[in-house]
């Protein structure tokens, strides 16, 4: 399939590589702030309705509709307990590194993104969870936000709209398991970041027990610009069920490691080619990729190189989109260290309050860090691959299912280079006897 590339007027993050000004000045230059009230004019619901039309799913991973999950909040909030709105900026997931940008290059963006969000949903605030380690995108967040408030743009009677609402800059303290909706909720709380039990959803009981939600930073920042060019707009991107355009972060064994906003549903060859300089030593060399960030199990080259970059097509191929975020390995990489790093990732961010992940997520490591070696017997392998099905699925949150997928993803992909190992071993050791 061959998509057509993304023309320079039609992307949204138009500031992506900060060539720009970040501030207000800048921002409103290109468009943003440009009579939001008057966006805002055709009401709550049909804000709604619009981002429901576009097709836009939510960019933080899971790939929710957004709409629809706006239209889950009470649209008549009681008195005492307000709706509020959460934007997820914890980008912790190793490969991922777009919301950064945004932060750095674009706060504006997600700041009228926030505000007419907000309003959609009825919110009288916005809490921006931004990660502990981005501090100097902390930085320009804060500094984004006060210019947003000196302007009239926020606060009473925000950019003229008739409409209160705040936005509050919240720094992390570098936990990955924090940016987990409701463990990202205890922490706004002042709790220890800690998953909860579903349900109740957050919808229902969120922040400090009011209804809420929770977005990724890119899905609130693409929000002003579907509403000014129009849902059919949005969606004539990509195919259906996946449309609009997408922050992919190329990372590995590329030529040009970059952060490009490009059509959904391009191939992986035209992504890499087009932006990324191509495979480096060529595509004859490319071994497997992680098309979605760390949590989705890799694909082996011959099964990658055509498929659309979507959710659904990745999905198909027993991985994900994830958060866009692509790691490219080419034949220099040793795949199961690789997977190995990933594991330990997982048990030391692991928040140890269930016993599957707790302990899963250290046996699995502990598993991993043998089989680098080739020191495991061959049967190993397949209780290995038990192991991470009595961890999927049997956790309070989602941390435990991406401790087990890459590892799923090595076996089914690679159970021969495991198996290679382990009898290269034996034969070292008899050979030493
Ligand atoms: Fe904590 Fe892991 Fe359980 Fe999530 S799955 S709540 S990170 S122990």
């Amino acid at each position: 399939m061959t998509i057509n590339p993304l023309a320079d007027k039609d992307r949204i993050f138009t500031n992506l590589y900060g060539y720009q000004d970040w501030g207000l000045k800048g921002a409103q230059a290109r468009g943003d702030w440009d009579n939001t009230a008057r966006l805002m004019q055709i009401g709550q619901d049909a804000i709604i309705d619009e981002i429901k039309a576009s097709g836009l799913r939510g960019r933080g991973g899971a790939g929710f509709p957004t709409g629809m999950k706006w239209s889950f909040m009470p649209k008549e909030p009681t008195p005492g307990r307000p709706n509020f709105l959460v934007i997820n900026a914890d980008e912790s997931e190793p490969g991922s590194c777009k919301d950064r940008e945004i932060i750095r290059h674009d706060p504006h963006k997600l700041i009228e993104g926030a505000l007419i969000a907000g309003f959609a949903m009825r919110a009288r605030a916005a809490y921006i969870y931004i990660r502990g380690e981005f501090i100097r995108e902390a930085e320009t967040l804060f500094a984004a936000v006060q210019q947003a408030y000196d302007a009239g743009l926020l606060g009473k009677n925000a950019a003229g709209s008739g409409y209160d609402f705040d936005v509050f800059v919240h720094r992390g303290a570098g936990a990955y398991i924090c940016g987990e909706e409701t463990a990202m909720l205890e922490s706004l709380e002042g709790k220890k970041g800690m998953p909860r039990l579903k349900p109740p959803f957050p919808a229902g009981a969120g922040l400090y027990g009011c209804p809420t939600t929770v977005n990724n930073v890119e899905s609130i920042a693409v929000t002003p610009t579907i509403l000014r060019r129009g849902a059919a707009w949005f969606k004539s991107f990509g195919r259906e069920k996946n449309e609009g355009t997408k922050l992919f972060q190329i990372s590995g064994h590329v030529n040009k490691p970059c952060v490009v906003e490009e059509t959904m549903s391009i191939s992986f060859r035209e992504l890499i080619d087009r932006h990324a300089g191509g495979i480096r030593g060529g595509w004859d060399n490319l071994l497997a990729v992680i098309p979605g960030g760390s949590s989705v199990p890799l694909v082996p080259a011959n099964e990658i190189i055509d498929a659309p970059m979507d959710f659904d097509a990745l999905r198909d191929l027993k991985s994900g989109l994830g958060t866009a975020a692509v790691i490219v390995m080419d034949k220099s990489t040793d795949v199961v260290r690789a997977i190995a790093r990933l594991s330990y990732f997982y048990k030391h961010e692991s928040c140890g309050q269930c016993t599957p992940c707790r302990e899963g997520t250290g046996w699995m490591w502990r598993v991993m860090e043998r089989l680098v070696e080739g020191n495991a017997d061959i049967s190993e392998i397949d209780m290995l691959w038990d192991v991470t099905k009595q961890v999927e699925g049997h956790t309070i949150c989602a941390l435990g299912d991406a401790a087990a997928w890459p590892i799923q993803g090595l076996i089914r992909h690679f159970r021969p280079e495991l198996e290679r190992r382990i009898i290269a071993r034996q034969g070292q050791l008899e050979a030493a006897e």
